[in-house]
C-alpha cells in the first residue's frame, strides 16, 4: 500500500505518468500511423485487374483523394491482405467488379481491427514504459541503498544473510573467557534444545554483548553460530534506518519471520544502539518516528516469539548506557555479556592467534609485546601483528622479528616514524630535555611505572618524542599516590624546558590535556579532594572514552576549576623540585639521548644510577 502522506513517494510517480502519456500521444500522432501504413503492399494495376478476375479480391475502396485504390485480397498463401494500387483511367472497372461479385465503395476498408490498433498504440507503449520505469527504479534503489521502490512500498527488501557456516569458532577468539563461557550455554541450547525443554527451562531470548570497540563482539557472535552450526542472520542496526517511515519496522518483521522459519538459528543485531536509543530523549519536531517505530516493532517481535523454538537473539553495542530500558527488561535482552579490553594474558593469547597466520622468526617474545600494549583492543593487536608483517616485507625479510613487532607497537600507538621530518639541532635538544624531564620525574617517585624507552624520533601523529612507561602487571585500581606521581610525571616535560632554557614551548600541549583530565577526574569522580565522595561529573559512553559532563551547580563548577588548577600546580612544583635536585643527571641523560635518539629503560637506569656507560 502506498502512504499518501508521503510526498516523496508520490512525486516521482506522478511526473512519471505525465511523461508516459505525453510520449504515447506523440507516438500515436506520428509514428504508429506510418507503421500501419507500411503494412499495405502496393501492386500494379494490371495485377489488380487479374486478381479481380480470378476472384482473389473481395473488397475494393477508392480513396478519398481519388488517385489510389485500396483493396482486400488473398495472397499466395490464401491469407487476406490489404493492397493498394494507383488509379489508372479505366471506365470498365465498375462493371468488372460487379461481374466478379466484389463489394466496392469509396472509403478505406477498415481492415485494421480496432482491438489491434488499440493494442499497438496504447497497451504496448504502456507495457514498455512500465518495464523501463522498473529498470530505472531498480537502479535508483541500488544507488540509494534500497527502500525506494514505489511498486512494493511497505514490503521490506531486507537482504538478510543467513550464513550456515560462519567459519568462525571459539578457537578464533582469544581471551574473553567469561564471555565465551556465557555464550557456550547458548550454543548448548541450540544443539540440544530438548534437554532444556525436558526440564522446563527457558533460555534467555536475547543476550547483549557490551564492550569497547574492537574487543571482538562481532567475532564472538559469529563464533556462536559457527560452534552451534546453525544459520546466522546478521544485520546491523543502521540497516534498519530507512528512507520511509515504516520500512525499518517492516524489516524487523521480515527478519523475525525468516528466523522463525529457519529455527534453530541466531539473529545477530550489530550496533543495536542505532535503533535502540532511549525513546524519550530530545523529542524535537518530527522526532525520530522511524527509529521509534522500528524499536517498537523489535520489542513486539521479541515478546511474540516462542523461546523454546530455538531462536536466539544476540546484539552488540558499545554504548549500553544509551539503550532504551525496555530492551533490557527480562524476556528481552536480559542477559548482558561484558566483552572487556583484554588483560595481559588475553593480549598475549590474541597476539598468538593472529601470529599463527604469519611467519615468525626465532626468539619472539610475545609477552614483551603484550606488556607494552596495555589498553590495546583485540582489533589493535591484530593490526599490530599485521603491521609487523608488513614491516618485515618492507625490510626485505622473509620472517617477522621481535623488532618488527616492537616497532609496530609504536606505529599503532604513536603513528609512523617520520623519517624525513627534520628537526633543527636546537629543537632536538629541547625535545631531549623534555622527554628526560618526564622520565626523570617518573623514576624519582616511588609510585610510578618504570621507564622502558625514550625516543626523540618524531611520529606522524605529531609527537616529537615520547617516553614509554610499562607496568609489570595489569592495573585495575590506581591509588591516589599513583595518580599524583603520574600527574607530576606529565608536568615533568615542561618543567625541564623551563629549568634548562628559561622558557617553554608548545611541545607540552598533549601533556597538559592529559594532566587536566586526570586532575579533574580525581576531584569530580574519584572522591580524591576536599569535596569528598560526591559525584560531580557523570561519564557518558564509558566504552568510547567520551568526556564526562558536569553534574553540579555552577557554584561548584567554579570551585572544581580552582581545585584542578591547584592540583596541577602542586604536581608541577614537585616536578620542578625533583629536576632541580637532579640537574646534573638531567644534563647527562639529555645529552646521551640527543646523541642516541632512542634509549632503552636499562640504559636510562644505568646512567641514572651512575654506573657509567
Ligand atoms: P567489535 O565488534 O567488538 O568492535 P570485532 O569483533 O569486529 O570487534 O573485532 C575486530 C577484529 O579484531 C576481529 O576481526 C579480530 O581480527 C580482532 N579481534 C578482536 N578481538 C579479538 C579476540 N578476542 N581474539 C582474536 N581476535 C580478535
Ligand atoms: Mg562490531
Ligand atoms: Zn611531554
Amino acid at each position: 500500500m502506498m502512504d499518501k502522506n508521503d510526498p516523496q513517494a508520490r512525486k516521482p510517480l506522478i511526473s512519471y505518468i505525465i511523461l508516459a502519456v505525453m510520449v504515447i500521444l506523440l507516438l500515436n500522432t506520428f509514428v504508429f500511423p506510418a507503421l500501419l501504413a507500411r503494412q499495405v503492399k502496393e501492386v500494379g494495376y494490371s495485377d489488380f485487374l487479374s486478381w479481380v478476375d480470378t476472384g482473389r479480391v473481395s473488397e475494393v475502396s477508392l480513396e478519398q483523394s481519388g488517385d489510389q485504390i485500396i483493396f482486400l485480397a488473398t495472397d499466395e498463401n490464401g491469407k487476406e491482405q490489404i493492397y493498394k494500387t494507383a488509379v489508372f483511367p479505366d471506365d470498365g472497372l465498375r462493371a468488372r467488379l460487379e461481374a466478379a461479385g466484389v463489394r466496392f465503395s469509396a472509403q478505406i476498408p477498415t481492415r485494421n481491427s480496432p482491438l489491434l490498433s488499440f493494442i499497438v498504440s496504447w497497451v504496448l507503449p504502456i507495457a514498455l514504459f512500465s518495464l523501463l520505469g522498473r529498470a530505472l527504479m531498480g537502479q535508483m534503489n541500488k544507488r540509494m541503498g534500497g527502500g525506494m521502490n514505489v511498486m512494493n512500498f511497505g514490503k521490506s527488501n531486507a537482504k538478510i544473510v543467513a550464513d550456515r557456516e560462519t567459519g568462525v569458532t571459539f578457537a578464533d577468539v582469544a581471551g574473553e573467557e567469561e564471555a565465551k563461557d556465557a555464550l557456550k550455554e547458548i550454543v548448548d541450547f541450540l544443539e540440544h534444545p530438548d534437554k532444556y525443554a525436558g526440564i522446563g527451562a527457558k533460555l534467555p531470548k536475547g543476550a547483549l554483548l557490551v564492550g569497547p570497540p574492537g574487543t571482538g563482539k562481532t567475532l564472538l557472535a559469529k563464533a556462536v553460530a559457527g560452534e552451534a552450526k546453525v544459520p546466522f542472520f546478521s544485520i546491523s542496526g543502521s540497516e534498519f534506518v530507512e528512507m520511509f517511515v515504516g520500512m525499518g519496522a517492516a524489516k524487523v518483521r521480515d527478519l523475525f519471520k525468516q528466523a522463525n522459519e529457519k529455527a534453530p538459528c541466531i539473529v545477530f543485531i550489530d550496533e543495536i544502539d542505532t535503533i535502540g536509543k532511549k525513546r524519550d530523549t530530545g523529542a524535537g519536531i518530527g522526532g525520530n518516528d522511524e527509529r521509534e517505530q522500528t524499536l517498537n516493532q523489535l520489542l513486539t517481535e521479541m515478546d511474540g516469539f516462542d523461546g523454546q523454538k530455538g531462536v536466539v537473539i544476540l546484539a552488540a553495542t558499545n554504548r549500553p548506557e544509551s539503550l532504551d530500558p525496555a530492551l533490557l527488561r527480562p524476556g528481552r535482552f536480559d542477559r548482558r555479556i561484558p566483552v572487556e579490553l583484554p588483560d595481559l594474558a588475553g593480549r598475549k593469547a590474541i597476539l598468538n592467534v593472529h601470529a599463527k597466520h604469519i611467519k615468525l622468526g626465532p626468539s619472539i617474545d610475545m609477552t614483551e609485546i603484550a606488556r607494552a600494549t596495555s589498553g590495546a583492543s583485540g582489533a589493535e593487536l591484530a593490526n599490530i601483528v599485521n603491521e609487523a608483517a608488513l614491516r618485515a616485507v618492507r625490510m626485505g625479510r622473509s620472517e617477522v622479528l621481535q623488532e618488527d613487532l616492537m616497532e609496530s607497537v609504536e606505529t599503532v600507538i604513536a603513528g609512523y616514524q617520520r623519517k624525513n621530518a627534520v628537526l633543527s639541532e636546537q629543537e632536538k635538544k629541547i625535545v631531549s630535555y623534555h622527554e628526560i624531564g618526564h622520565a626523570l620525574v617518573a623514576a624519582m617517585q616511588s609510585h610510578s611505572a618504570p621507564v622502558t624507552k625514550i625516543t626523540i624520533i618524531p611520529r606522524t601523529s605529531g609527537a616529537l618524542g615520547y617516553t614509554m612507561q610499562v607496568d609489570e602487571g595489569d592495573h585495575y585500581l590506581m591509588s591516589r599516590e599513583e595518580l599524583l606521581s603520574k600527574l607530576a610525571t606529565l608536568t615533568g616535560g615542561q618543567a625541564a624546558e623551563q629549568l634548562v632554557f628559561g622558557s617553554i614551548t608548545t611541545g607540552a600541549s598533549n601533556d597538559i590535556e592529559k594532566a587536566t583530565k586526570l586532575a579533574r577526574g580525581m576531584i569530580t569522580r574519584y572522591g580524591m579532594s576536599e569535596f569528598g565522595m560526591v559525584a560531580l561529573e557523570t561519564v557518558n559512553g564509558q566504552y568510547l572514552g567520551q568526556d564526562a559532563s558536569l553534574a553540579c551547580s555552577p557554584a561548584y563548577a567554579e570551585k572544581i576549576d580552582d581545585q584542578v588548577v591547584a592540583l596541577v600546580g602542586q604536581a608541577r612544583a614537585k616536578a620542578d623540585q625533583i629536576l632541580k635536585q637532579n640537574e646534573s643527571k638531567l644534563h647527562e641523560l639529555a645529552a646521551y639521548l640527543l646523541q642516541k635518539e632512542t634509549i632503552t629503560g636499562e640504559e636510562f637506569m644505568r646512567i641514572l644510577e651512575g654506573k657509567g656507560e
